[in-house]
């Protein structure tokens, strides 16, 4: 792959870092068009780029670039890039479902999960958090709960039934190591988007009745990102519009 081959210069300026400047800027111009269009031009959302199956060379250059808040969905991955790149100063977000077993490696490495749905898995990352925090001195890991917006309840994307986020809120914001953020949602395939982030806004409305500092809301990602400013997103997840079409996996 010319990709990998290129990064191997480790140097910006090459092509990838052009292409990579040029599509951050785009994505940059789009949340600013929506955050002004929604009249919160003063309060922009977060941007984490997705990086998912794009190299750790890519990563790089987009640290050159300023970025400082990356994600990644799957532990095996997000670990190896997080070693390679422990020289830059970024923040690492995991953003995908995640199985209780992953718990005590993404605890070495993660700043926030956003894909807490079930109170297995609350328990699990504050068990391995606190380890961490006794062993390496890392700090409390920030949880969003993944909220599941299907009308069917289907969850094969993962995340609670809004009827159970009170109850997972009330563990998370019990366990020492984990601050409660907010909500987390990936709005449904092949359905308008803005019905869904508008919902999501109304869980996140009450939770914040109970948990006024929980007020984080991760939606928006390269399709709806504009809706999801337009519905209160605090926190956008970026991958293919910022990083190109993800490489087949083999
Ligand atoms: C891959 C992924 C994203 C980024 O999606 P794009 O459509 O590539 O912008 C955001 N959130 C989650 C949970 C993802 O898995």
């Amino acid at each position: 792959m010319t990709d990998v081959s290129d990064a191997g210069r480790g140097q910006g300026g090459d092509a990838r870092s052009v292409e990579l400047a040029e599509r951050l800027a785009a994505v940059r111009k789009r949340i600013s068009a929506a955050a002004e269009s929604a009249g919160r031009a003063d309060r922009p959302p977060a941007l984490i780029v997705v990086t998912k199956f794009h190299p750790a060379d890519d990563i790089r250059r987009l640290a050159a670039l300023g970025i400082r808040d990356v994600g990644e969905n799957r532990d095996q991955e997000a670990a190896a890039k997080a070693l390679e790149l422990a020289d830059l100063a970024l923040t690492w977000h995991f953003v995908g479902q995640l199985q209780t077993k992953k718990a005590k490696s993404v605890a070495r490495y993660a700043a926030t999960v956003h894909s807490v749905d079930r109170p297995q898995l609350v328990d699990a990352l504050a068990k391995a958090v606190r380890h961490e925090m006794d062993s390496s001195g890392r700090g409390p890991l920030g949880c969003f709960i993944q909220v599941n917006l299907e009308d069917d309840g289907d969850a094969h994307r993962g995340g609670a039934a809004p009827a159970d986020v009170a109850l997972l809120a009330e563990r998370i914001a019990g366990s020492e190591g984990l601050d409660l953020m907010g909500v987390m949602a990936v709005a449904p395939l092949g359905a308008p988007p803005e019905p869904a982030f508008e919902k999501l806004s109304g869980v996140s409305a009450r939770l914040t009745e109970t948990y006024p500092a929980a007020t984080a809301i991760s939606a928006g990602m390269s399709q709806d990102l504009e809706a999801a400013i337009g519905f209160g997103a605090t926190h956008l997840r970026i991958g293919s519009d910022i990083l190109g079409s993800r490489p087949a996996v083999g």
